[in-house]
């Protein structure tokens, strides 16, 4: 079977980034993310084995994916993660690895990420102040993770703070954020809520939005200018003049980039999501397990890439059993 060089969906958009959950555990218990009492892991066994992701990784990297992006969970939590970061940074035609994580367990592993070419690393980081860190995540890190923030700056990698704006609990803090990127080469990403908070109860109906942010970022420095993003990207990004890094905004909820969306999603669990709202298309680790070829499985794979939904909103209505968007991000990797 040929394979194509490129993989282009039905919707003629070229996919070439990966995002792949590597764990469903977490360190942290993040109120939007998932309840008090934590997700229901699943079993090892039932985890992608490190062969079983560099296998699906050499196949889709002959296919076009050259990105990307290790995720979970909290990904440094899987053990010996660094050294299979290290084993698909080698993989012909990956061009560009980088990270999701909470920064908790991260800083050992800097020096080995930038040997290995590790581009970003992204930090989720949604206050500055240490108590409200507290509640937010309901665990008492934030001198680690500030300490890992400092660290990742001074090492020169280029370093982006993930915070997740939601109304009433840390608006406050979109203002202090920003000003980290007068003096540092830092890019901060404010991201809509979501409702991936494992029946976590939140309420996403009233949260803020793009514009909200916007508007609060405008009135703080009036004179921020809109830079041009690259073409795939999530963010529309700004910055104040003067400033050494980046303000961004990703409309997660509100859905307006799906038009050039580049992106696959492999959960921890071994399924592949063609959009962040589905609930699964295709469940790779059971084909893998029952023996399937790899010829069979780039079938499988070309399939699920050509009946893709056009946007967010069509996979949301299109999910397995009508069931509402109500996983743990922690399961998906955001
Ligand atoms: N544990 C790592 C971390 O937090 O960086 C990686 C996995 S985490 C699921 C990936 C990203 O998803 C984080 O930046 C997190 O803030 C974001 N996220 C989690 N739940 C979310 C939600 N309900 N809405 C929006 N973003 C969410
Ligand atoms: Fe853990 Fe990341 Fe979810 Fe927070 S957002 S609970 S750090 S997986
Ligand atoms: Fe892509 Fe789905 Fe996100 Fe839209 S909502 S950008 S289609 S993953």
């Amino acid at each position: 079977m040929q394979l194509p060089s490129q993989i282009t969906d039905n919707h003629g958009r070229p996919i070439n980034y990966l995002r792949l959950a590597v764990t469903d555990r977490c360190n942290l218990r993040c109120f939007y993310c998932m309840p008090e009492e934590g997700i229901k892991y699943l079993p090892k066994k039932h985890l992608l084995s490190y062969e079983e992701m560099e296998r699906l990784i050499r196949l889709l990297a002959k296919m076009g994916i050259n990105k990307i992006r290790i995720t979970g969970g909290e990904p440094f939590l899987r053990r010996d993660l660094i050294d299979f970061m290290q084993t698909i940074s080698e993989i012909d035609g990956i061009q560009e690895l980088n990270i999701t994580t909470n920064g908790v367990l991260t800083e050992q592993y800097i020096p080995r990420m930038i040997a290995m070419g590790v581009k970003a690393v992204n930090l989720s980081l949604d206050t500055l102040d240490k108590e409200r860190f507290k509640t937010i995540t309901r665990r008492d890190e934030f001198d680690k993770v500030m300490h890992c923030l400092n660290a990742l700056i001074e090492s020169g990698m280029r370093t982006k703070i993930n915070m997740v704006v939601m109304a009433g609990q840390n608006t406050e803090d979109i203002i202090p954020l920003a000003k980290l990127t007068e003096n540092a080469p830092v890019d901060v990403r404010y991201i809509e809520e979501m409702p991936f908070n494992g029946e976590g109860l939140r309420n996403t109906e009233f949260t803020w939005n793009y514009r909200q942010i916007l508007s609060t970022l405008t009135q703080q420095y009036p004179d921020i200018e809109q830079l041009v993003s690259k073409p795939n990207s999530t963010s529309t990004n700004y910055q104040v003049p003067g400033h050494q890094g980046t303000l961004g905004i990703i409309a997660a909820f509100t859905r307006n980039f799906c038009g050039s969306c580049n992106r696959i999603r492999i959960t921890a669990q071994g399924t592949l999501k063609t959009c962040l709202y589905d609930n699964g298309v295709l469940d790779i680790k059971q084909l893998m397990r029952a023996g399937a070829k790899d010829e069979e499985l780039a079938k499988a794979l070309l399939g699920a890439f050509n009946s893709r939904a056009k946007d967010g909103y069509e996979a949301e209505k299109r999910r397995k059993n009508n069931s509402p968007v109500t996983e743990s991000m922690s399961t998906i990797g955001g």
